[in-house]
């Protein structure tokens, strides 16, 4: 029976120090105060050259990082494979702005897809599009604004560098996951994308798209993008994720004067993210879905909906993602009870993954949410290892 309760399972693979650094981190990025003492100061001091590298990689790295290039990762992929989690290599440096730098990016995401042909605890790689071209130029394309020359150089190196990066996934034979992010930045990332799936998603779902269910136009995009994969026979590659940008996404619209394109409410978000699982269930012979979330219900309706579709619990075109360092509860019991199930493991130096963990922190500062069900679930387990000591 899948429960996601057994701490005992979630927390296998972690020693007593590490449980006890989670819980001092968790404990700490639940004082938004800290956090954000915590983000000016180290962004100060990685100005200032100070030496601060040594203790960023023994707290926050450690918990949600698996290390700064794919080497350091691969104790992680083993660690992870040890109970059946397989690990996405998420290259996740930010902030880069020149052609080159992109080039090289491109060049990284390739080495890990590479890494997956050798490693078969590594199913998927992955890539943020504006890691890969000026944000800018992903904006003016999406809104149909004519580009200067310098940027339709830009926006051809950005489709060269998708295209050598999705063909390498097909070559390799190894899904390729692709992040969503801003709306603004979106429909030029979804037209790009499903080009790729036409062309490289023939045989079998390698390509996967991104589909935010906080947006209120998703379901109707499923909906077209499977008439087109039907019309043009091609398999979909589809991660659901509720969504990371309410926030900036909601004060664009305000700021801007457009309706907002996001739900009015989470219960709203939440009945989208049900009604994706069940759509992409009904077509699962067409669609593979990734199911990116820390959230247990959707974990379990989607448990539910394959059981009641007869469809086994490694069914290829089924997998459940989390993110590394959080929610190990959802991943390390349902891959114990045979789910395919695989986490991002994010990396690269410290000074450029800086932003990845400092949205982590922030998004953990709601005792209510995430953080709350960190803390509780390690102090059961805590609890539970000092009670077997004495008996
Ligand atoms: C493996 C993985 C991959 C991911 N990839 C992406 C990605 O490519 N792009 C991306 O944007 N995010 C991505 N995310 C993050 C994801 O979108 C969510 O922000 C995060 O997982 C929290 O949602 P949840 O389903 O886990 O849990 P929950 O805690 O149930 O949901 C929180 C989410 O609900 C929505 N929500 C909350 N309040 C409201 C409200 N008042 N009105 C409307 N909606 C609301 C928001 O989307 C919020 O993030 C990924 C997450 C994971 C685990």
């Amino acid at each position: 029976m899948l429960s996601f309760d057994n701490t005992e399972n979630a927390f296998s693979g972690k020693s007593d120090s590490d449980l006890n650094r989670s819980y001092m981190l968790f404990k700490m990025v639940s004082n938004s105060g800290l956090v954000k003492f915590g983000k000016s100061f180290t962004n100060f001091a990685i100005k200032a050259h100070l030496p601060i590298n040594g203790i960023i990689k023994a707290t926050i790295f450690k918990q949600f990082c698996g290390g700064e290039n794919i080497h350091e990762c691969l104790k992680t992929v083993e660690e992870l494979g040890k109970y059946n989690v397989g690990s996405i290599l998420d290259y996740s440096v930010e902030g880069k702005t020149k052609e080159s730098e992109f080039d090289e990016t491109a060049e990284e995401i390739i080495r890990t897809l590479k890494e997956a042909t050798t490693n078969a605890h590594i199913p998927f790689g992955v890539f943020k599009p504006t890691g890969l071209v000026p944000i800018e130029v992903l904006e003016k394309v999406s809104a149909g604004t004519k580009l200067n020359a310098e940027e339709t150089q830009a926006w051809e190196n950005m489709k060269r560098r998708v295209d050598s990066i999705c063909k390498s996934a097909h070559d390799y034979n190894v899904h390729l996951l692709i992040d969503a992010e801003e709306t603004w930045t979106q429909v030029a990332v979804d037209a790009l994308v499903r080009d790729m799936m036409e062309q490289y998603n023939k045989e079998k779902p390698i390509v996967f798209n991104t589909a935010q269910m906080y947006r209120r136009d998703r379901l109707i995009y499923l909906d077209s993008l499977l008439k087109d994969a039907q019309e043009k026979n091609y398999f979909i590659g589809m991660k659901l994720v509720r969504g990371a940008y309410m926030e900036k996404e909601r004060e664009r619209a305000t700021s801007m004067g457009y309706p907002s394109p996001i739900n009015d409410t989470k219960a709203d978000s939440d009945n989208e993210y049900n009604a994706a699982l069940e759509f992409c269930i009904k077509h699962i012979d067409r669609i593979a879905i990734c199911a990116g979330s820390h959230n247990e219900a959707s974990a379990e309706l989607l448990v539910k909906l394959m059981g009641q579709n007869n469809i086994p619990k490694n069914h290829p075109n089924v997998w459940f993602s989390q993110l590394l360092g959080m929610s190990d509860h959802i991943s390390f019991n349902m891959a114990k009870e045979g789910y395919n199930v695989a986490k991002y493991v994010p990396y690269g130096p410290i000074k450029n993954v800086l932003p990845y963990l400092i949205r982590r922190a922030q998004e953990n500062t709601s005792v209510k949410g995430q953080t709350g069900r960190e803390l509780s679930l390690i102090m059961k387990e805590k609890e539970r290892r000092s009670k077997a000591r004495k008996s």
